[in-house]
This record gives structure tokens, C-alpha cells and sequence, in this order.
């Protein structure tokens, strides 16, 4: 059972649009890609764990912290007798195995994944020790790309590939889980604890002045969008809104990437590129928005 599903973080989500409306740094792209590609393949791996038929219960996403340190947690199952700790790379190409880490071909080392998830589980023992906890930890690795491959490693290390995911959750599945109120108590406990996404540090510096206006397109966030009374055509994907909604998802990134900024009538009509009439923009806020002050102080929440 799922008790805490995965949701697109924000960081990822004004990226995204961003990444449409302003030319990103090259590293800022890099960044925003690298989080896009994650996301991927935790929603991938995602599609396995929904499969599991035992009584388990499944929270996404969390960020705890303990002791003014902070670790994140991709998938975290809590069964019967343990709690399974999963973290999901998404990466591609060959690397090496040797002296405890990880390097490409050409001798690169790169990022330590096993040194991360040991972290994270001392961390989680302690939290659940805090929390008068005592399960047994078992976490996991879960390199899920087909494009991805390890060489020399140990068949001892924590560590599924993706031609053994099949039989890790075939695993998983086999060994019996019967909750109790107990687990529940955790699981909420564990809910409690999350703090949620952290800081928005990665963020570019971006000002209203400098992004691109116009409507995105749903599907692909092109800005190359035809607009007429009724509907929104992409260009790029092909895909067809209808209007009233693309307005109302054009107003939601306003307000995400400008928190600050009132919605006025004026403003959305030119967020949305200045191609649909004020009339035609204040009908839609007004049909779902409510309206604030008077006259040319008014502004919708
Ligand atoms: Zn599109």
C-alpha cells in the first residue's frame, strides 16, 4: 500500500519551466536534466514496487533529519519483520567497481552510490532508534537504466541490476508480510519526521522581465503554441488544450515561479503572450479564481 506517493518536487517543476521561458546556464541545464533524468527513473522503478502484493507499506520521497544532518530517502518499504531502504540511479554507460568506488572506464572516480546508501542507513537506524524502533534495515542499490553497466563487482554488495529486477521483487513478494498496528505507527511517525523538499539553493537567479511569455504546451512545454478562442495547438507535439485549462495551468506556473506577484488580470494577459483578449482572460479568473479588491486594484486568489 502506498501511504506516501511520489509528487514532482518543485525544484524540478519551476526548472522545467524555465528551462522553456529562459536560457538556462549550461551547468544549470546539466543540473536540471540530471533531476529530470532521476525522477524517470524513480517513477520507473516505481511501476515494480506498485506490483508488490504483500501487506507492505510504501512511502516515496522523504527528507529527514537528524542531528543537523540531512538524508534523503528514495523509497522506503516498511514489511513485516524489516524495512527496506531503496535507492534508485538512473545512469547509463560502463563503470568499474574497485577499491570500494566507482569509475569510468577511463579512470575517472565518480560518485561513491554504496557510501551514500550506508550513510543513509545509519541514519535511518538512528532515526528509528530515536523513534523507539528496532527493525532490522535492508537497503538496496538499484541501478534500473538497461543501459547501465558495472563491472568486477562482488555478487556480495547490495546491488541490482536491471536484468535482476524481475526476481528482486519476485523476492521481495515471496517472503511473507502481515502488518499490524504497530507498522502504521511507524509509517506516521516516518510522515512526521519528513521535512519535506529542503532548500531551493539550486535555483537560478530568474526575473519576471527576462523569461519568455506565451503559452506552454502541457504536454512537451514548448512555447511554440497557436492560440485561438477555444484552444491551444502545439506546434512542436501536436497536442491540443482547451483553453480555460491552459490558462489556468499558465496561471499555476506564474504563481510558482512568482510567489510574490499578485494575479491581475493584465499581468496573465501578458504571461500568456498577450493573444488572448483581457476580456476573454478575466472571464476565465473570475470562474475560478476569487476576486480581491476593486477596479484597477483587483487581483484573483
Ligand atoms: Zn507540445
Amino acid at each position: 500500500m502506498i501511504v506516501k506517493p511520489r509528487t514532482k518536487s518543485r525544484l524540478l517543476e519551476i526548472l522545467e519551466i524555465l528551462n522553456f521561458r529562459m536560457e538556462l546556464a549550461e551547468d544549470e541545464k546539466q543540473y536540471y536534466l540530471a533531476l529530470e533524468k532521476g525522477y524517470r527513473g524513480e517513477l520507473l522503478n516505481d511501476l515494480w514496487v506498485e506490483k508488490l502484493k504483500e501487506e507492505m507499506l510504501v512511502l516515496h520521497d522523504l527528507l529527514f533529519e537528524i542531528k543537523n544532518t540531512q538524508f534523503q530517502i528514495d523509497t522506503l518499504i516498511i514489511a513485516q519483520d524489516r524495512v527496506y531502504l531503496l535507492d534508485v540511479k538512473y545512469h547509463e554507460g560502463d563503470y568499474i567497481y574497485k577499491n570500494d568506488g566507482f569509475y569510468t572506464l577511463s579512470g575517472k572516480e565518480t560518485k561513491n552510490h554504496l557510501h551514500q546508501l550506508r550513510r543513509c542507513e545509519t541514519l535511518l537506524r538512528q532515526l528509528l532508534q530515536t523513534l523507539s524502533f528496532n527493525f532490522p534495515i535492508e537497503s538496496y542499490l538499484i541501478f534500473n537504466n538497461p543501459e547501465f553497466f558495472l563491472y568486477n563487482v562482488p555478487p556480495e554488495l547490495q546491488i541490482i541490476f536491471p536484468t535482476q529486477l524481475k526476481r528482486f521483487y519476485n523476492n521481495l513478494n515471496k517472503r511473507p508480510s502481515k502488518l499490524s498496528e504497530k507498522h502504521k505507527v511507524l509509517a506516521n511517525k516516518l510522515l512526521d519526521e519528513n521535512i519535506g523538499e529542503s532548500c531551493y539553493s539550486k535555483l537560478p537567479v530568474y526575473k519576471y522581465e527576462q523569461l519568455k511569455k506565451g503559452f506552454t504546451c502541457e504536454c512537451c512545454n514548448s512555447l511554440l503554441t497557436n492560440v485561438d478562442k477555444r484552444k491551444v495547438c502545439c506546434t512542436k507535439c501536436g497536442h491540443i488544450e482547451h483553453i480555460e485549462s491552459a490558462v489556468l495551468r499558465n496561471v499555476e506556473e506564474y504563481k510558482l515561479l512568482f510567489p510574490e506577484r499578485k494575479v491581475t488580470t493584465i499581468g496573465i494577459v501578458e504571461w500568456c503572450g498577450g493573444v488572448l483578449s483581457i476580456k476573454a482572460i478575466r472571464t476565465i479568473l473570475n470562474k475560478n479564481y476569487k476576486i480581491m479588491g476593486l477596479g484597477r486594484f483587483s487581483y484573483f486568489k
